[in-house]
């Protein structure tokens, strides 16, 4: 590993669970075509920071649109791969994603339920974590909403609210019993405050060397 976040003694990595809309990417309402994607201006420094840092970025995101039959489960995917261009043009990339279709008020019959991906359902993290060797409890949540600070409290990670998207708004009214680790202006500054975290976590660095 040439710098940044160690492996663990068990080899697991620790990961960013990043919100899509409203986090990386501006928040529109329903997204339902590529062209309408647009970064954040820092998203790409900030995800290229995270990438030399050695952590996995796993974008985490809800699209009930798909289930409210406002763009079809492959359009999802289209706008992940215009995404993926994007950032790799930044020299920035993701290492997967994620996304949960449904929704229990859907009108598509084969997405219409309720289910445990939708965050703050922790399904799709725990799929990440089985799929790409990850550990939550070693792991940051970013989003614009609470629910992506719910779900960070429901794996055991910490969790960063932004004040771009919604998040602003969301500042103003937390649900009771539910802070968030830090609330920042945006992903840059979640990026640098996860930075100072894992930098200091020189523990692990030594635990590692005293066991070469
Ligand atoms: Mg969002
Ligand atoms: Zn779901």
């Amino acid at each position: 590993m040439s710098s940044g976040i160690p492996a663990a003694p068990d080899g697991k990595a620790a990961a960013v669970f990043l919100d899509r809309d409203g986090t990386l990417i501006e928040e529109i309402g329903y997204l339902d075509r590529p062209e309408r994607v647009q970064l954040y201006p820092w998203s790409p420094a900030a995800i290229r920071a995270l990438n030399q840092a050695g952590l996995k970025i796993v974008v985490v995101t809800n699209q009930s649109g798909v289930a409210r039959g406002f763009f079809p489960e492959a359009m999802v995917e289209t706008v992940h791969g215009h995404i993926a261009a994007l950032l790799a043009a930044g020299g920035a990339r993701i290492d997967a994603y994620y996304y949960c279709p449904h929704h229990p008020d859907g009108r598509v019959a084969e997405y219409a339920r309720a289910c445990d991906c939708r965050k703050p359902g922790r399904a799709l993290v725990d799929r990440a974590a089985r799929e790409l060797g990850i550990d939550p409890e070693r792991s940051f949540t970013v989003g614009d909403r609470w629910f992506d600070v719910a779900l960070a409290r429901a794996v055991g990670a910490r969790g960063v609210l932004v004040r771009t998207g919604y998040g602003d708004r969301e500042e103003q009214q937390p649900p009771p019993g539910l802070a968030a680790d830090a609330v920042v202006n945006n992903l840059a500054e979640a990026v640098s405050w996860i930075l100072e975290r894992t930098g200091r976590n020189t523990s692990q660095v030594e635990d590692r060397t005293s066991q070469i």
